[in-house]
């Protein structure tokens, strides 16, 4: 007999003698708002898949219903914006953060990389190899500013990583830049929980309140009013790319002050402050910015370019 069943099948005067834990009404009017390993915390009934949305990456086996996830974003993008001043702000990780590639890629002139990884007078390029029984060995360069952006943006974000990665991947990238999970916590989205494309659908705050940045807009299909396209960060030579030499051959890399991460976090800075610009702290209800987006974009039409920004 299912849990549901026997719900029903309980005398209603037994159901009135509420102990914590005990399904406190029916099943049938329960919410199901939050659910661990298919079970509503509630009522205790089974609960589908379909009647929620999965978040793994926050708790293992948590699923919030529909209705809570709305309500969720909606109070997180409130009273953050209320007691901290802080939005929320997506990071994707390669070419954006970092460039990943494995060993086995490198040309000729990029194996000098090799001993740097391991020496340590670098320490933006690591060479490493996942656990288990995966043999391939990889490097990744982290992207000039980086770690001043975190710091910075964490000021002013709530932040996330968003990764078509696996989980061991972001793992990994995780130690290197943000080891004591300052920046982070636990909100790591990658490909085990997010396969196909990229959604805020996963991301618990109000999409009025969220910022994307990411190099590359498709895997956006319905968010690209909240994207800030960043200029792709490519620090290897790229397949068989026969064009201009790359920094790795070149020994040389992006410019921290005018580099791609430099230029966005001036225009998440913009946004911020458009953001909380306000009278009255009750007008933060009504702000958005996916309009101050297409604000800045606007303004910034005739001067230097910020082409990266999507319009809406
Ligand atoms: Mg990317
Ligand atoms: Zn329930």
């Amino acid at each position: 007999m299912s849990v549901v069943e026997n719900i029903h099948l309980e005398p209603r005067a037994k159901r009135q003698k509420i102990e914590p834990n005990e399904p406190s009404y029916s099943s049938k009017r329960c919410g199901h708002w939050f659910v661990r390993y298919g079970v509503c915390t509630t009522c205790n009934s089974s609960v589908d898949k379909d009647q929620g949305q999965a978040f793994n990456y926050l708790l293992d086996g948590l699923q919030l219903s529909h209705e809570a996830v709305a309500v969720t974003k909606h109070l997180t993008t409130l009273v953050s914006c209320s007691n901290e001043k802080k939005l929320h702000l997506v990071l994707d990780l390669d070419h954006t953060l970092l460039h990943t590639t494995r060993l086995p890629c490198l040309t000729e002139a990029e194996k000098y990389l090799i001993e740097e990884a391991g020496s340590k007078r670098r320490d933006d390029l690591y060479k490493w190899q996942p656990q288990g029984e995966n043999p391939m060995v990889f490097l990744t360069k982290l992207r000039p500013f980086v770690k001043d952006f975190l710091e910075e943006a964490n000021k002013m974000f709530t932040m996330y990583v968003y990764t078509k990665g696996n989980r061991d991947y972001a793992k990994f990238i995780m130690k290197l830049t943000d080891p004591k999970k300052i920046y982070f916590g636990e909100r790591v989205i990658t490909r085990d929980e997010s396969p196909y494309m990229k959604t805020l659908d996963l991301v618990l705050a109000h999409e009025r309140g969220v910022l994307i940045v990411d190099d590359t807009r498709d895997v956006w299909p319905d968010h690209k009013s909240n994207l800030v396209e960043i200029s792709k960060y490519n620090y290897f030579r790229m397949s068989k790319s026969k064009h201009s030499k790359p920094y790795s051959e070149e020994k040389t890399d992006e410019s921290e002050t005018e580099g791609g991460l430099a230029n966005v976090l001036k225009l998440l800075k913009e946004v911020h402050c458009g953001f909380f610009r306000v009278g009255e702290e009750k007008e933060l209800e009504f702000k958005d910015v996916r309009l101050l987006l297409q604000e800045i974009e606007f303004n910034h039409a005739d001067k230097e370019p910020f082409s990266s920004v999507e319009t809406l």
